[in-house]
This record gives structure tokens, C-alpha cells and sequence, in this order.
């Protein structure tokens, strides 16, 4: 790699600024842009590297004049000056991709529709727990490209999303994790299911046969996708099934049972510190990227089991008069939710709303009526919710704030009851982000009186 290359990196968030210091602190010609506002901790961290930047637009004959375009995941590909560059010819890369360049370290990335935060957070937590020198990167911790410019790290624990995983090509997953695919994020992807399915494949691109692939046997749209891709990589399918031939199943007495080249271990599924159906997936394959590092299975057996949840996702968060509450705010999706419910026990009040992604709910009629007594829109319109669950709840309501929300709650809920906040939806209509969303929930939670 020639050192005087142009780089340009536009967005100046956390890949961004990462990946600025990194071309700096390897010699390049570096310049970041925004068109938005940088956030000052990265004003602080681009001037300390003398990496010089722009906000609020993007000069064009600056942009195009880099040898090569390092794009935040945030953008996409169609804003008019990304249109301009590819008319040049410019190569357009992720930071991931970038970063990828300058290590020798050992990458396990996930992706998948969900669960991926839960996973990556697993992983690394069993890496860590057997002594190993990890690094945590992707959408959670900080930009792979900072770590690789300011530490050192002999392996990853990378969470990738689709966006991150449209500008990768040369770089390579050693262990590579596909947990799901189920409709998000179609805006960016033409309507087509098949091209987000495309982008999470790209997950195993450049595999070869020291590599291994773990993907969930039972998501049909994986299934359907693996018979088009030729790999030499290593496959690793688990599912919660009893089928022996899988490296990781659930057996009739309900231990998950890990089998990778006829190495055999196993857990009480009872023992998995996260709880819920698709928690055994997480769980199975955060166990197969540790066993695929030969971490032995004593060590990944104690991590499976002394995990703590990560926030927001099914994070039990008080039991007041009775009532359970939990706090899955990051179930912005509808099959998330699916999830959440399915993982119930008790009898739940569902918190449902926010900014709709042009949700299907259907998948949701499973539980409606049944597991579900009540449904609570939150939300500053809640008509799509409305008509669609309207004569199929016992009891359906709307509410426009997190305060008459766990109010209409606290009135539904019954002794014993669940009160489930997963709202299938983002949540930009009356949150800062889904965060805000479940730090107002706990705290209006942790304000009621006994
Ligand atoms: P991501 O990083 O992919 O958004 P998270 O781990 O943050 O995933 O979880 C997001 C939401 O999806 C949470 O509501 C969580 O309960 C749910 N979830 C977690 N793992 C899975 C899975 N394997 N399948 C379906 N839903 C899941």
C-alpha cells in the first residue's frame, strides 16, 4: 500500500474518525467530511491526530479528488456526491474493509437481523473470560480501525451490519456468524429481500478452508441462499432441534449439545444465563466461534452461564405489585418481538408503537389473545397499530408518552402479569433513540410506588 494515497472519509462518527486516524497514522493524504454536525469527542480525537476535516457539507472537488472513498455505514450510496464518485470511478469501502488492511488479528463477525449486539457481546465475554487478547468492534466498543491504529489486539469480536458489510471485499471472517435474516432495513435495499440477503451473505465472502461459517439452520431465507454460494469454509449449522448431525443442537432432555469434528460438550439449556428461544441460538453461536478458537469447553460452558444481558434487549427491569416489567426497547423489528414473546411465562400487557418501518404484525397473532391480554400503543400516531389489532386483544389502547403509557399499564396489568415494552418499531417519533426510549421506561418503572 503506497503511504501518499488521497484518502476521503465521509461521516465523521465512530468508524469515521476512527478510520481517519488510521490512514493518518499510517501516512496517508487524509481528510474527513460531514454533512452533518461532528460531535465533539471526535473533533477532540481527528485535531489530537492532525487529521483536517469539514462539517454541515461535502466541498466536491475535495471529495473527488481522493484515490479512495472510506463511507460511514450511515450513508447511502445514493446521495448525490456517492453518485458523482462512482461515475469516477472512485472505490468506495467501509471502514471495516479499511481497517481489515492493517491487522493480522483473528476476526469473529456477526451478523443477522437480530440478535447481533447480544451475540458479539457473548462472544467476546467468553473470549475475555479464557484470557485471550480480544478487541470489540463493529456497532458496539469502538471502531475496529481506532483499535488497529492505537492498540494492539490478537483477535475480534466484530458486530457487522448489512451497511457495513456493503463496502467489504477483500476482507476475510475467520469465523463468520450469520444469526437470521428477516425483513429490515429494506429501504436501503431496493424493496428486494434477496439484496439484503446478499448484503448478510457477504459475511462469508473470502472464506477459505481454515475458516468457519455459523449460521442458524432453521431461517428458510439462509437456507435458500447457502444452495447459490460455493464456500470451502468450514459449515457449522446449529438449530434448537434434536438433530445430532448439527454442530450444536437441544436434545430430548433439553441439553444443548456442541459436536464440531466429533468433539463433543454440553449445557443444561436451564444453565444459559439469557433466556428465551432465541437466546439458545445466540448462545450456540457464541459457544461454536469460541470452540472454533479451541477455547476449551469448561471455560465456555462458565461464560454461557455467567453472561449478564446486555440493556435494552429483554433486560428484567423491577417486580412492583406483582407485575414484571422488562425492557426490550432495542426490538425495533417485528420478529424481535416475536422473540420477546415467545420467551414469556406469564400473561403480558405489550407495549407496541413508534415510527413503523412498514411492519407486518402478523407473526405476532401467535401470542395475540393468547399470552397477550392487552395491547398499549406508544406512539405519536398509532393508527396502523390500531386498525390492525382492533377485535383480535382483549383490550386495545393508545397512548402518546412514556408517562400515560406505564400508567394504562399499571391499570391493565394483573398480579402475576408481565408488562412487555418491545415495541416492534423505532423510536424517532417521541425518543432521542431507543435508549431514551428504555431509560424512560425504567425510570418511570423505578418510580412507582410499592
Ligand atoms: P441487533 O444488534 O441485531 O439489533 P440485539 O442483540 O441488540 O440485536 O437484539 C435486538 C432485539 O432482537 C432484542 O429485542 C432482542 O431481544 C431480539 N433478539 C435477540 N436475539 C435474537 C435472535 N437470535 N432472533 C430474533 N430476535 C432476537
Amino acid at each position: 500500500m503506497t503511504t501518499n494515497r488521497r484518502i476521503v472519509v465521509l461521516g465523521g462518527g465512530e468508524s469515521g474518525a476512527g478510520a481517519a486516524v488510521l490512514a493518518k497514522v499510517k501516512g496517508m493524504d487524509v481528510w474527513l467530511s460531514d454533512m452533518g454536525t461532528i460531535a465533539p469527542k471526535y473533533k477532540e480525537l481527528l485535531n489530537k491526530y492532525e487529521v483536517a476535516w469539514e462539517e454541515g457539507k461535502h466541498t466536491e472537488e475535495k471529495v473527488l479528488a481522493a484515490d479512495e472513498i472510506i463511507k460511514s455505514p450511515g450513508i447511502p450510496e445514493t446521495v448525490p456526491i456517492l453518485k458523482k464518485a462512482a461515475t469516477k470511478s472512485i472505490p468506495v469501502i467501509s471502514e471495516i474493509e479499511f481497517a481489515g488492511r492493517y491487522t493480522d488479528a483473528k476476526m469473529v463477525c456477526i451478523t443477522g437481523s437480530n440478535g447481533k449486539t447480544t451475540t458479539t457481546m457473548l462472544t467476546y465475554h467468553i473470549l475475555t473470560k479464557a484470557g485471550l487478547n480480544v478487541g470489540l468492534a463493529g456497532n458496539v466498543g469502538n471502531s475496529l480501525a481506532l483499535q488497529v491504529a492505537t492498540e494492539h489486539h490478537d483477535v475480534y469480536v466484530i458486530e457487522l451490519s448489512s451497511f457495513q458489510l456493503d463496502n467489504m471485499y477483500q476482507f476475510k471472517a475467520n469465523v463468520a456468524v450469520l444469526l437470521n435474516i428477516t425483513p429490515d432495513h429494506l429501504d436501503r435495499y431496493d424493496f428486494k429481500m434477496e439484496n439484503y440477503a446478499a448484503s448478510k451473505f457477504r459475511i462469508m465472502q473470502n472464506q477459505d478452508e481454515n475458516d468457519a461459517f455459523i449460521y442458524w439452520q432453521g431461517d428458510p431465507i439462509i437456507d435458500a441462499q447457502l444452495k447459490h454460494v460455493h464456500t470451502e469454509a468450514k459449515l457449522l449449522p446449529f438449530d434448537a432441534i434434536n438433530d445430532a448431525t448439527l454442530a450444536a443442537h437441544v436434545d430430548d432432555s433439553d441439553l444443548v449439545t456442541f459436536n464440531i469434528d466429533g468433539h463433543k460438550w454440553n449445557i443444561p439449556r436451564a444453565e444459559l444465563s439469557i433466556k428465551g428461544l432465541h437466546n439458545v441460538y445466540n448462545s450456540m453461536a457464541a459457544g461454536l466461534s469460541a470452540s472454533c478458537l479451541d477455547i476449551k469447553d469448561d471455560v465456555i460452558r462458565r461464560a454461557l452461564a455467567d453472561f449478564e444481558a446486555v440493556e435494552h434487549r429483554l433486560e428484567f427491569v423491577r417486580t412492583v405489585g406483582g407485575v414484571t416489567y422488562i425492557n426490550d426497547s432495542k426490538a425495533t423489528n417485528v420478529n424481535a418481538c416475536y422473540y420477546a414473546l415467545e420467551s414469556m411465562t406469564t400473561p403480558v400487557v405489550l407495549i407496541l408503537g413508534g415510527k413503523d418501518k412498514g411492519n407486518d404484525y402478523n407473526e405476532l397473532l401467535e401470542f395475540v389473545g393468547t399470552k397477550v391480554r392487552a395491547i398499549v400503543c406508544l406512539g405519536a400516531d398509532n393508527t396502523k397499530l390500531l386498525n390492525f389489532f382492533d377485535g383480535k386483544v382483549p383490550v386495545l389502547t393508545e397512548t402518546h408518552s412514556m408517562k400515560e403509557c406505564l400508567a394504562k399499564c399499571k391499570e391493565l396489568a394483573q398480579e402475576g402479569d408481565t408488562v412487555l415494552l418491545s415495541p416492534c418499531c423505532a423510536s424517532f417519533d417521541l425518543f432521542r433513540n431507543m435508549e431514551d426510549r428504555g431509560e424512560q421506561f425504567k425510570d418511570g418503572v423505578n418510580a412507582i410506588e410499592e
